[in-house]
Formats: C-alpha cells, structure tokens, sequence
C-alpha cells in the first residue's frame, strides 16, 4: 500500500498520518525526518543537502528526489509507504511516479484532507502561549478557563507573530497555490481521494481506513 498524505497546515495530517499507521504496517515518510536520516548518515546526498540547508537555501529536486529514491528503496518499504510532506509541487509528483516505476510500484492512493480555508484559519491563529511557564492553548480547541490567563500558573497568555492572521494568511496562500496544482495533477491519475477534514477526528480516520481497506478486498 503505497499513500501520499495531503493537506494543508491546519488540517490534521500528523493526527490523521499517526492514526493511519496503527492500522497498516507501513513507515511513516515525512520529508523533514528523511533530510534528518540521510544528513545523519551523512550520506552523498545527505551531505549535499545539509550544505543548501546550512546556507539557507533551498535543497533542490535534484537532491531532494535522490533521497526519497533512497528511502524508497529501503527494506522496511517492501509493503508500502506513507508519504507525507512530498511531493509538494507537480515537477517533484512527476519525478516520484518516475521513481516508484524504476521500483517497479506505484502510487495507490493519495488522500487529501480537504478543510476549508476559513476553517484552517481558525485552527491556525488560535493558538495562545503562557508568557510565564509556556503552556500552549487554543482559543476554540483547548481554551483556558478564563480567557488570557494561564491555568497552570496564572500567567498571560500571548499570541505569537507566526500564529496571527496575516502570517498565516501569506503561509496558506503558497501553500494553496502549490495544493491546487498538485490536486489537480492526481485529479487527472484517478488516485485522489478527498477526506473531508472538518468532521471529528475519529471520522477522518474512519473514512480514510474504509477507503483504504476497500481498496485492498
Ligand atoms: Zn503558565
């Protein structure tokens, strides 16, 4: 069972990615833990990419494909794979379906959890952060209980600059405007499956197994 897991920041994926994997015996391939893995091996690439990071650049498709071919490759991949965080964009969806040919695989399944962009900004932008012991809150999910006060030490609860609207704002216009096209790329493959994020959680997990374990009967 070879996945793709997309959505956008907000929308539950690292819940949904931890959720789907006690159900299937796959690894969980997530990007930044692969650039990790390989820079720790120090591995050709690996070191490639550590030397783009450390100058604050980019690692580009070239170095970045080369180490998803390597992860890919990897014993513990025999039975599948959930990818989460590649590709992002149509250049990198293409050089992975390149990819899983040379493996002889292929993709089965991307899942993308679609939740609104109304809704992801309040997600985003509710988080409220204790100035004094750094207890984490949010407005709408975990609010405390009484608003702007820590409940663990009566602290203020502040905002940070990356959490308010219009950061997060700029954040999700990138990242929507990369999601269409690549939603659109898997469109055309008859492989994307949409998840409606907005329900409960369980039911996101719920929707994402049966379609999985449909797919597999
Ligand atoms: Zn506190």
């Amino acid at each position: 069972m070879n996945i793709v897991l997309m959505g956008l920041p907000g929308a539950g994926k690292g819940t949904q990615a931890s959720r789907i994997l006690e159900e299937l015996d796959i690894p969980h391939i997530s990007t930044g833990d692969m650039f990790r893995a390989a820079v720790k091996e120090e591995t050709p690439l690996g070191l490639e990419a550590k030397s783009y990071m450390e100058q604050g650049q980019l690692v580009p498709d070239r170095v970045t494909i080369g180490i998803v071919r390597e992860r890919l490759g990897k014993d513990d991949c025999a039975n599948g794979f959930l990818l989460d965080g590649f590709p992002r964009t149509v250049p990198q969806a293409e050089a992975l379906d390149e990819l899983t040919k040379e493996l002889h695989r292929a993709i089965d399944f991307v899942l993308y959890i679609e939740v609104s962009e109304e809704e992801l900004l309040k997600r985003l932008t509710g988080r409220r952060i204790c100035r004094d012991c750094g207890a984490s809150y949010h407005v709408v999910f975990a609010p405390p209980k009484v608003e702007g006060v820590c409940d663990r030490c009566g602290g203020e609860l502040y905002q940070r600059a990356d959490d308010s609207a219009e950061t997060v704002q700029e954040r999700l216009k990138v990242n929507l405007e990369q999601t269409r096209h690549l939603l659109h790329y898997y469109e055309s493959t008859g492989k994307l499956h949409r998840v409606n994020g907005e329900q409960p959680i369980e039911n996101v997990t719920e929707q994402i197994l049966s379609l999985i374990r449909g797919s597999v009967k």
